[in-house]
């Protein structure tokens, strides 16, 4: 564990641990970089959050999240990968090396860095959200769907993440709604059918929440719906409220560094590469992928991203 103060230099800094991160780490290591990976906030990223992963190959009969992030870090340590259980709070990428800021005051410098810091989960924006948070309001149902045993629940979001949050509350909850602002999900097909074979299920359509009801002494105790067709109010009795409206790029901490997109993820310099517009930079995984997110191409941009850097420290 690093102190407060301490400086550790190396060739390639990787931060985050999800798909992308770690085979960066895996690649870069076998390629003898040594390099080093923050963690970050959540150890294993986003999938640490999941059940089952279904669609990852070489695993037919699925596995679980937790599961495969833990084996994916393992591998890249067995390399010689460096883990650092630690968030960057600051970076300064304009020279070499590049200087990372950390949580516990420690720095890393670095030349070559690799972004791979993912995205989190989107809220609505409403008061009530911030205020019942860890009271009923959730956005993750694996993490606390078992304290809504027998009681009805509501998902917000018509998503692949809403039907699987959905599909997972079922095993605890006595009902689970799925609020969505329109009238066809987005889910794809596998999991709109699942979704309408479970009996606990029920959809509520072309809705949106406009706030969230219960104090904090009490938790949720029901959300208030607006119908975006008939302009009808009305509440809905539930005691959870689980939030599936996508997710947002973790790339706060670079705003004033590198380029973003205007919906804050990293711009790519060429497209079909990592490079960042910053040199030496580069980027993978959710926080530079709008389109895709899916753990199997975050892992390939990661190794992506890894070569691009290996490239460039032969090269500068
Ligand atoms: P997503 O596909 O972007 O869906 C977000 C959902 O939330 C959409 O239905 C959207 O409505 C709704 N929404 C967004 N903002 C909202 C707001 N302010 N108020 C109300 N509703 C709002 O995000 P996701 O479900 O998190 O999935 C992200 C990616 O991961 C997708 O590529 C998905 O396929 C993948 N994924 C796959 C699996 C799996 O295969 N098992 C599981 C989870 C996620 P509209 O439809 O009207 O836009």
């Amino acid at each position: 564990m690093s102190t407060k103060n301490e400086s550790t230099e190396c060739k390639l800094a990787i931060i985050g641990s999800g798909p992308a991160g770690c085979t960066a780490a895996i690649y870069a290591a076998r390629a003898g970089l040594e390099p080093v990976l923050i963690e970050g906030l959540q150890p294993g990223g986003q999938l640490t959050i999941t059940t089952e992963v279904e669609n990852f190959p070489g695993f037919p009969e699925g596995i679980q999240g937790t599961e495969l992030m833990e084996r994916c870090l393992e591998q890249a340590r067995r390399f010689g990968t460096r883990i650092i259980r630690s968030s960057v709070k600051a970076a300064n990428l304009s020279e070499r090396p590049r200087e990372l800021t950390l949580d516990d005051g420690s720095s890393i410098k670095a030349d070559a860095i690799i972004i791979a810091t993912g995205a989190r989960a989107r809220l609505l924006g409403l008061p009530a959200e911030q205020r019942l948070m860890g009271r009923g309001v959730s956005a993750c149902a694996t993490c606390d769907g078992f304290f809504f045993r027998d009681v009805p629940v509501a998902v917000v979001g018509g998503g692949d993440s809403a039907i699987e949050e959905a599909l997972f509350l079922t095993k605890f909850a006595s009902k689970v709604m799925v609020i969505h602002r329109r009238d066809t999900l987005r889910a794809s097909r596998i999991m709109r059918e699942r979704a309408e074979k479970n009996q606990k299920i029920e959809m509520v359509w072309n809705s949106v929440v406009l706030d969230i009801i219960g104090e904090e002494s009490t938790g949720v105790e029901g959300v208030r719906l607006e119908n975006v067709k008939t302009g009808e109010i009305n509440d809905l009795p539930c005691n959870g409220v689980f939030m599936a409206i996508g997710h947002e790029p973790s790339t706060d901490v670079f705003k004033r560094q590198l380029a973003l997109t205007e919906k804050g993820y990293v711009k790519l310099a060429e497209p079909g590469t990592t490079y960042t517009s910053v040199p030496g930079v580069f980027a993978a995984g959710d926080a530079a992928d709008a389109r895709y997110r899916q753990a199997i191409t975050a892992a390939g941009t990661g190794c992506a991203a890894a070569l691009d850097a290996e490239r460039y420290l032969e090269e500068s």
